[in-house]
């Protein structure tokens, strides 16, 4: 079997990058090891795939160089997509300023990434096999469960380690390595963090409890709400606030970020002098949260009016809400992390065809690559306009 094109990896990226080349009138095959296509988008976004965000910038994405990213998401931006989304009838909701959601199933998504590529004439072989890839010549070979394969370009859109039952590998790792490539680090990244023993037992008791809260560490802070779970926090803010946490080290929660709260505590005393701090934390975490507190931080004797609370003591009540500082234990890891963190060293990769600039047979695209973003939606828009770059210009 021949081809000009094929794709590893039926995935956002691979599905995208497929049908624009079939467009541009290659012929262009898909293989996938999963039994069905595109397993990622369809769990995305709680099952509604947030699958862009109206205010990407390279900003908002993680990579060991910053500047690779620039050329594809200023080509394909999210105006783009949504157009494409717009065409299909797909119907969508603004959920947070900028990220949009399908509204009613990611199935929608999947839908118009597999009629584009019908539409563009683009073969797709699902459980396939693929046991090595040489090159020959001009041309790339691959040994399938399908038999022989010879491709004039092979993209590699096999994705990242996150979610091995979702048929995630590192196969696209393996093939950079195979041909001379840097592969850096991985690690999982937006991925919920888990708690040692006695904070693990704490959060648990909150199990389902949601915070609105401002998190940091590493130099970078988030302000988007908390989960406790019965493994540890998740929750936008921790999700966010993983992809940048170095192990053993701690995390700070602002619990009150709209205010200082030892500030807030001095004005209560003199105010309401007769109230007590139960019914002070009563009014601004839920009843649940505002327990747990104070079990964690038992008062001497907490029938007495704020009035009989010294300075020192507000101040150390504040200090807990605005810095409730904690060391994670670790992370859930692959088995839940949204995306991996490093991967293809992009110094070798053409940011405007994605080839390998010495070898122009062969192209990565998508989360393979060490382009990684931030939660909202930065991750498919990647997936898109790599593709598209990618496509278009093989
Ligand atoms: P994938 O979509 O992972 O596709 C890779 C494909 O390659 C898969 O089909 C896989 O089966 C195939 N493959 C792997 N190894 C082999 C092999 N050896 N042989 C053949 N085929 C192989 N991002 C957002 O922007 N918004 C969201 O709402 C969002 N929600 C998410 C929720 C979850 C639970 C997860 C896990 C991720 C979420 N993401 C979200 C991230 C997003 O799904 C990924 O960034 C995106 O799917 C990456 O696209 P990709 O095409 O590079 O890789």
């Amino acid at each position: 079997m021949v081809y000009d094109v094929v794709v590893i990896g039926a995935g956002a990226a691979g599905l995208m990058c497929a049908a624009q080349a079939g467009y541009a009138g290659r012929r262009v095959l898909v293989l996938d090891h999963a039994n069905k296509a595109g397993k990622k988008i369809l769990m995305s976004g709680g099952g509604r795939c947030n699958f862009t965000n109206l205010g990407t910038t390279p900003q908002h994405f993680y990579s060991a160089n910053p500047h690779f990213c620039i050329s594809a998401l200023k080509r394909y931006r999210p105006e783009h997509f949504v157009e494409l989304v717009d065409r299909h009838g797909v119907e969508y909701v603004e959920k947070t300023p900028g990220q949009l959601f399908c509204a009613t199933s990611a199935k929608e998504i999947l839908r118009v990434l597999l009629t584009e590529c019908e539409w563009a004439g683009v073969e797709i072989r699902l459980k396939t096999q693929i046991t090595t890839l040489e090159r020959k010549g001009d041309a790339m070979c691959l040994a399938t469960s399908l038999g022989r394969i010879e491709a004039g370009v092979v993209v590699v859109a096999s994705g990242g380690l996150s979610i091995p039952t979702m048929g995630a590998t590192g196969f696209g790792f393996e093939l950079a390595r195979q041909f001379g490539l840097d592969v850096l680090p991985t690690r999982p990244g937006l991925v919920p963090f888990t708690l040692s023993d006695a904070w693990k037992a704490r959060c648990a008791e909150l199990s389902g409890v949601s915070l609105p809260v401002s998190v940091s560490s590493a130099g970078r802070r988030f302000t988007e709400p908390m989960l406790f779970t019965h493994r540890g926090l998740s929750g936008p803010s921790m999700l966010q606030i993983s992809s940048v946490w170095q192990p053993g080290s701690a995390i700070e929660v602002d619990l009150l970020p709209a205010e200082d709260a030892g500030d807030s505590l001095r004005k209560a005393r003199e105010i309401t002098p007769k109230r007590q701090l139960s019914t002070w934390l009563g009014e601004r975490f839920p009843k649940r949260f505002a327990q747990a507190l104070l079990e964690w931080y038992p008062d001497p004797d907490l029938a007495r009016p704020l009035a009989q609370y010294s300075n020192a003591e507000l101040e150390q009540w504040g200090g807990r809400l605005n810095q409730w500082t904690l060391k994670p234990a670790g992370t859930e890891g692959w088995r839940t992390a949204e995306v991996t963190m490093g991967g293809v060293n992009t110094q070798a990769i053409s940011s405007k065809t994605f080839e390998v600039k010495d070898l122009p047979q062969l192209r990565f695209i998508g989360e393979v690559l060490d382009v990684t973003g931030e939660l909202g939606g930065y991750n498919f828009q990647w997936a898109w306009a790599s593709g598209v770059a990618c496509g278009q210009a093989c």
